[in-house]
């Protein structure tokens, strides 16, 4: 580690992740040239059928992207205007702007002070007459009170979608997540557990119903060559994307594997001194990032960045404190887990190729820089 100014260790590096696996890429690409099919071809076929397979599950679809996964499933699923869907403030905005595509109202619903992840206490009340679904979100690879949220959309008849754009390869009671709900949603943008080298995305369901549509949505309604039964849109995974990723999926419980094992040293390194990520009975959590909350956060990123450590805060504003989102009407203190958390969460570096001597070092750097 060097005290120079100029970044040493990034929040991930795709290029290493890229070079063991750089000549079977290079062979992939080569023949999809050669072959000039690059939509919906053989490689995305495959993809879909070994992610099917992977997840136990009957039927997944590359998309263009995760964004696109979220709102697809909610047309499927029949989420229209005037309708409500219950989320949560902590996540990307991707989550709720999907809620928003279809006309539909985002109600948000406070966080769990140390999963960070929906606090499922507070859902019930949230719930109205006008209520159709819920989106959880993985967040960070952390799996999400799945059954009491299965619970209360038995109760109250409501759709489940799963935001799993974090969370490839995360286990909730042995099961999957993606494979709980109604839909599970992904995105395989570069920095995920689980990225392509371009934009990508994929929903999977054990629904015919949810499959089909989605099926045809992606592919402008398309029945037959040149029949369309209705307005659908342009969202496909390419072939290119799909041969990356159908490589990449070989090495993903090795990715996880790894990341787990950093996560691990971090948590014994600074679990007496500061709020780490929780490993809970029944989960495992795939650390698409390892974030911690301190009241120190400048303090630490400051020190960190002196010794060319990167370290990002996700995310610095919770969504219902949006510009974006002013026109649902909330106001500072409607949801105060969630704004706190943005003032007091910071991701480390984490990512396969860390290796374990570096994050060694990282936690004890803050070790000390907390006691300082
Ligand atoms: C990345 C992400 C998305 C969006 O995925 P894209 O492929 O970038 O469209 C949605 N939700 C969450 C939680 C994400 O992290």
């Amino acid at each position: 580690m060097t005290s120079q100014n100029k970044t040493v260790i990034p929040m991930l590096d795709v290029k290493a992740q890229h070079e063991p696996i750089k000549e079977e890429i290079k062979q992939a690409l080569k023949d999809i040239l050669d072959s000039g099919q690059f939509i919906l071809g053989p490689n995305v076929k495959a993809f879909e059928q070994e992610v099917a397979s992977y997840y136990h599950i009957k039927h997944a679809l590359g998309l263009a992207s995760g964004t696109d996964a979220l709102y697809l499933s909610l047309k499927a699923l029949g989420i229209k205007q005037s309708d409500e869907v219950i989320t949560t403030p902590f996540t990307f905005i991707a989550t709720a702007e999907a809620i928003a595509y279809v006309g539909a109202t985002p109600v948000f619903v406070d966080i769990d002070k140390y999963t960070l992840n929906m606090d499922v206490s507070k859902i019930e009340k949230k719930i109205t007459q006008k209520t159709r679904a819920i989106i959880v979100v993985h967040l960070f690879g952390q799996p999400a009170d799945m059954d009491e949220i299965l619970g209360l959309a038995k109760k109250y008849n409501l759709k489940i979608i799963e935001d799993c754009a974090q969370a490839f390869g995360a286990r909730y009671k042995e099961k999957p997540v993606g494979n709980i709900g109604d839909a599970g949603c992904f995105s395989f943008y570069p920095s995920k557990n689980l990225g392509a080298y371009g934009d990508g995305g994929m929903m999977m369901t054990g629904r015919d119903e949810i499959y089909e549509n989605v099926n045809l949505l992606r592919n402008h309604g398309t029945v037959a060559p040149y029949r369309h039964c209705f307005i659908g849109y342009n969202s496909r995974l390419d072939e290119i994307q799909a041969a990356i990723l159908r490589i990449k999926l070989k090495h993903i419980d090795e990715y996880n594997q790894k990341r787990r094992k950093l996560a691990g040293l971090y948590t014994s390194i600074l679990g007496r001194a500061i709020q780490c990520p929780l490993e809970l009975p029944d989960r495992t959590h795939v650390y698409h990032q390892y974030t911690v909350r301190t009241q120190e956060r400048e303090k630490i990123a400051h020190t960190l960045k002196g010794n060319g450590i990167s370290s990002v805060v996700y995310y610095p504003i919770p969504l219902h404190m949006q510009e974006a989102f002013n026109y649902l009407g909330y106001k500072r203190g409607d949801l105060p887990e969630s704004e706190t958390a943005a003032e007091e969460v910071l991701s480390l570096p984490i990512y396969p190729e860390l290796g374990l001597e570096t994050a060694e070092l990282i936690g004890n750097l803050i070790l000390k820089t907390i006691k300082d």
